[in-house]
């Protein structure tokens, strides 16, 4: 049986809520060290799991609002009705079996100075070292007209689930004629080839169920990630379904009004049948409230110790953090969480932690048996991450059968890597 959850139990950080997964002896344990992980996706979830077997003294505890967690990687192609949502769904049992105890609460307040982590029923928790990986939420000011609201009616679909079903339903709904636009915010966002793949891969479908219809893209930036790649691998495949309209062609959404479903670009406005806005982003709304982001709205970090420069004791990793050269995706913040295991294990025992390498892979299919990648390796460079040799994109002119081995290949990394962290 769990202990009781009292507001003074819970700040000696000896109980979590009731709705904890966590393994009773570990709470009775007498910590090595107390470390709080406030969000359970690709960075936090590794991360946890990486503390616990480095050191099984530590009392690690993962803070996390949903039982399920639901992978943004291939959710592209669940809208393209390619895959069903269940094979996004994670749960976070195997973490809680290994001892970490698993808090299905959002994380509310952070004192930093007390070291006090409050969730939304009011439990408290105390930490020596405390690890944000809260992802992405929206910069909504940046995108008049835009709201929860309006992501009723214009689905960012940029955080999986019930937001990718709503678009796939919209574009089920679509009759065969119409337009699809998807509004692509500037960087730095979340995996900045997915607004690609995912034009690609409704443009799958459309040619597939509703061949008169098109993709409009209306992009806030000139050049995008593996372009060649992906115009190369449009032409191909899909003639001139896809139309995208560039920054310096007036491509930057300015402002959307979902009463009506217009999106207004710097050119002009545009009323698709479809309308999937993604807005611009911000690491995730905790690390704000922790102190830990800057005024652009990311964390700023030591990339050694990946602890934040804005506030001790509190370390940042996977999206939410400013990477410099790291892209902001799964394989990153998996990469980001191991090491920043590594380097708390090393702090908590005195030592000075080694400079980490990161590896990141990031493949985009572009149709079923279609893929490509982008790898790279990175390592701190003054206060940020740059990217070193041994990286490596495919090459633009390649053989189908290339292509089909990648898109094989990232089906493989996907079960690897949620095997990995939730497995
Ligand atoms: C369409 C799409 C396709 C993608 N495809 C790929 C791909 O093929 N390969 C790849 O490597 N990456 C891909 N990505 C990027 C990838 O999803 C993210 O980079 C990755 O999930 C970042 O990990 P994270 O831990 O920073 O955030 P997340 O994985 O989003 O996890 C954040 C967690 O924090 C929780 N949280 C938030 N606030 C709180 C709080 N206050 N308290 C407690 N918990 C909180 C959330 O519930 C969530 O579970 C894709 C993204 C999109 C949108």
């Amino acid at each position: 049986m769990n202990a009781p959850v009292t507001r003074r139990n819970a700040v000696l950080g000896i109980a979590v809520a009731a709705t904890s997964l966590a393994a009773p002896s570990i709470l009775r344990a007498q910590p090595a060290g107390r470390i709080v992980v406030v969000g359970g996706g690709f960075g936090g979830a590794a991360c946890a799991r990486a503390l616990k077997r480095a050191d099984p003294k530590l009392v690690v505890t993962l803070i996390e609002p949903n039982e399920t967690f639901i992978s943004c990687p291939f959710s592209n192609e669940v809208i393209a009705g390619l895959r069903e949502i269940e094979a996004q769904q994670f749960g976070y049992g195997r973490l809680a079996a290994e001892g970490i105890a698993v808090v299905v609460q959002a994380a509310k307040m952070i004192d930093p100075h007390k070291r006090i982590v409050t969730t939304s029923d009011g439990a408290a928790l105390t930490y020596d070292r405390l690890i944000l990986s809260p992802g992405i939420d929206f910069h909504l000011d940046a995108l008049p007209g835009y709201d929860d609201a309006a992501s009723k009616t214009m689905p960012h679909a940029w955080k999986a689930g019930a937001q990718t079903l709503l678009l796939r339903r919209q574009l089920e709904a679509m009759a065969d004629g119409g337009t699809v636009a998807i509004a692509i915010p500037a960087n730095p966002s979340r995996c900045p080839p997915a607004p690609y793949e995912r034009a690609s891969l409704i443009a799958h479908y459309l040619k597939t169920k509703k061949p008169r219809s098109k993709v409009l893209i209306l992009d806030a930036k000139d050049s995008f990630s593996q372009q060649r790649l992906f115009e190369k691998a449009w032409k191909e495949l899909y003639g001139d379904m896809i139309e995208r309209v560039a920054l310096s062609q007036g491509g930057r959404v300015t402002s959307v009004d979902p009463a009506t479903r217009t999106i207004v670009t710097e050119f002009g406005n545009y009323t698709p049948d479809v309308a999937n806005v993604i807005p611009p982003q911000r690491a995730g709304r905790i690390a704000g409230i922790a102190g830990a982001a800057d005024a652009t709205g990311w964390c700023p970090i030591d990339p050694v110790t990946f602890e934040s420069k804005l506030v001790p004791n509190v370390h940042v990793i996977g999206d939410a953090c400013l990477g410099g050269g790291v892209p902001k995706s799964a394989s990153a913040a998996s990469s980001q969480g191991k090491a920043c295991a590594n380097a708390i294990v090393g702090l908590l025992a005195g030592r000075k932690p080694e400079a980490p390498r990161l590896t990141g892979v990031c493949y985009s299919t572009v149709a079923p048996g279609y893929g490509f990648s982008l790898a790279g390796n990175y390592q701190p460079r003054g206060d940020i991450f740059a990217e070193v040799e041994g990286g490596a994109t495919s090459p633009v002119e390649a053989p189908r059968e290339l292509r089909a081995r990648e898109s094989a290949e990232a089906e493989r990394w996907f079960q690897t890597i949620t095997a990995e962290t939730f497995g």
